[in-house]
């Protein structure tokens, strides 16, 4: 993958409105709307998140996902940097925080803000794991996966409750904002991402993974634990949005190798297996 190719115009469409090329797959897509509109309603929706719900803090596993999530922003920002992109991450504000909840489930809400589910960690196993669900769900909110999900019109609508200030009174925008942006709260209603979309986010959670140190095919066993899990009693709730498939394992080990290959342009040499 030409990551220049692939990145090209990002610094250009965030400042869009409506039909906008995405820098990711080149396609023109509707309604990608500039981050700082989008990003203020998301940080008040995971400020509301985190008082509504049990965050642990203090715990080893709680430091281990913002020791992860710090080395997944990290090689964000190193990736997008030495591609032309160094304003890209000015606006977000990396927040990750491991939530106590037996869902299955994570998530990355625009500007960088992260939440784990307890539940998700038996599943991930380990801190290759971790890195992997954690690249995958920050690169759906580097390539804007949110705002392509949204009509150009629900865009309005939620734009125009939000410049009132008023989000957080009015219950109808929230919902919206809710099911397109994925909060987990109301992960009942939440829209999957598109199988292109979450194509882009495994390639691009790839190679995050990697230049962070981790074994990027570890991403493949992760799917692999995820789609045995599946036959449970309690399926997880990852999968609901996250369709595992034999397809999707298939290109993750097709893809892992180069993106140990762009890993060591960032001189990563050695890659974590655990
Ligand atoms: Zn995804």
């Amino acid at each position: 993958m030409n990551i220049k190719k692939t990145l090209s115009l990002l610094g250009v469409a965030v400042f869009m409105v409506a039909c906008a090329t995405n820098p990711f797959t080149g396609k023109k897509t509707m309604a990608l709307v500039p981050n700082s509109q989008i990003f203020p309603m998301a940080f008040q929706q995971y400020d509301q998140f985190l008082a509504e719900n049990k965050v642990i803090t203090g715990t080893a596993q709680a430091n281990k996902i913002k020791t992860i999530g710090q080395q997944i922003a990290t090689a964000s920002e190193r990736w997008l940097n030495a591609n032309g992109y160094a304003g890209y991450l000015k606006d977000y504000q990396w927040e990750y925080n491991l939530v106590d909840d037996p869902a299955v489930n994570a998530w990355c809400m625009p500007g960088g803000k992260i939440v784990f589910y307890t539940g998700i960690l038996p599943i991930a196993q380990n801190d290759a794991g971790i890195a992997a669900v954690m690249g995958h769900e920050v690169a759906h909110a580097l390539a804007n996966h949110g705002q392509q999900r949204m009509s150009a019109a629900q865009y309005q609508g939620l734009v125009a409750v939000a410049g009132n200030v008023a989000l957080s009174k009015d219950p109808e925008a929230q919902e919206d904002f809710n099911k397109y942006y994925g909060l987990g709260s109301t992960v009942g209603v939440m829209l999957p991402f598109s199988r292109s979309h979450e194509s882009e986010a495994d390639r691009i959670g790839l190679t995050l993974m990697a230049i962070a140190g981790y074994d990027p095919i570890e991403a493949a066993n992760l799917w692999k634990r995820m789609q045995a899990n599946a036959g449970g009693q309690a399926p997880p709730e990852f999968l609901s949005t996250h369709p595992s498939s034999q397809t999707r394992i298939n290109n993750i080990t097709s893809w892992a190798p180069e993106a140990k290959a762009e890993a060591r342009k960032y001189g990563v040499t050695t890659f974590k297996k655990k």
